[in-house]
């Protein structure tokens, strides 16, 4: 079975009838589309609100974009010295290798930049340069990979940028956030487990996956597979409105974490990406399920709640205390450096 990858494929998939043809056409136009065959097996046909279906289906809402979301929402561009480098903490870097991905999520931060249509892979030119950034800079502990999904270049190629990285002595941490041992985990093999260590560095991993339901069998292996390899895995989740905005539905995602030796690391807030207003819950909800979780579930299952503050300020904490309310729907929220900035609650 190949990737969903058109109105079409949609359509023979049993995950659209004919008559949204035209409106999946329209949205497909604008942001890539696809749904690989272990995603595809995952979502009941029979449920209108699939929670799976509802993260990789396109929907006719994503043709709305309000002012206040942008195609930067987090500010990559303003802190990318060369190509494929974001520096935007001082001891840590992105390297943006490729900005292909397995699926594409409908509520992608950096829907603007993956796909097909995207910014593609780094040419050899552009990565030797990128290389050369983070050799020249002493300051940078830790490599960040990520696109794109880091996980969908080949064993060689990741084993190639491993070897580069391991001669940069101070260069101590390499991170990848991939989404494939959900949404592809025949990849994670022993090939590729192989790729992704280096003597002398420390390998962490971040699985994101945003419900429970993503954990199938394979998926689980996958993951195990990683955990056994000696990798140090990590969560990441979007919080998603009608997915897992629910204090119950979050509990056994993180749980389901914990138990595949994932630790919970970070619940993002929705960031203002173009067409995704859909998916946002207000601050305040995100709060309350916060606190829903504290009630439920063991220390170890606790991710950060923060936000990416637009414009390139980089993360804050926004878990209940951690922010103040300014009225008008707006929040007072701090960056790393102590800067303030308002921010305004879009949902
Ligand atoms: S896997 Fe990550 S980068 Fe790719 S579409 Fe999903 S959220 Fe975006």
């Amino acid at each position: 079975m190949n990737a969903i990858r058109s109105a079409k494929d949609l359509i023979a998939a049993g995950l659209a009838t004919p008559e949204q043809q035209a409106g999946i056409e329209a949205v497909a136009e604008r942001y890539a589309v696809a749904i690989s065959p272990a995603i595809a097996e995952l979502i009941d046909r029979g449920d209108a609100d699939d929670p799976i279906a509802k993260q990789f289906v396109p929907d006719m809402r994503e043709l709305t974009t309000l002012p206040e979301e942008h195609d930067d929402p987090i500010g990559d561009l303003a802190h990318s010295p060369v190509e494929g480098i974001v520096h935007r903490y001082p001891d840590r870097v992105l390297l943006k290798a490729v900005h292909v991905c397995p699926v594409y999520c409908r509520f992608c931060f950096r829907r603007e930049m993956v796909g097909p249509q995207g910014l593609g892979t780094l040419s050899p030119e552009a990565m030797d340069k990128a290389i050369g950034y983070i050799a020249d800079h002493p300051e940078i502990w830790e490599v960040i990979l990520t696109g794109g999904d880091p996980l969908i270049l080949s064993p060689r190629r990741l084993a190639e940028m491993m070897e580069r990285l391991k001669a940069i002595p101070h260069v101590k941490i390499v991170r990848f956030h991939t989404r494939v041992p959900v949404v592809e985990p025949e990849r994670i093999d022993d090939a590729l487990v192989a790729a992704l260590k280096a003597s002398g560095k420390t390998t962490y991993l971040a699985v994101h996956a945003n419900h429970p339901r993503e954990f199938s069998e394979a998926a689980r292996a996958a993951v195990t597979r990683l955990a056994d390899a000696g990798i140090a895995l990590i969560s990441q989740t979007v919080l998603l409105k009608g997915i897992n905005d629910d204090a119950e539905v979050l509990a056994e995602l993180m749980r389901t974490f914990v138990e595949l030796r994932v630790k919970p690391y970070y619940l993002h807030h929705p960031d203002l990406a173009p067409g995704t207003s859909h998916f946002r819950v207000s601050i305040e909800a995100g709060q309350a399920l916060v606190v829903g979780l504290r009630g439920r579930v063991s220390g170890l299952a606790q991710p950060t709640y923060i936000l990416d503050i637009p414009g390139g300020y980089g993360k804050a904490v926004i878990a209940p205390g951690s922010i103040r309310a300014t009225g008008d729907g707006c929040y007072s929220v701090r960056d790393f450096r102590g800067g303030e900035h308002t921010y305004r609650d879009v949902v």
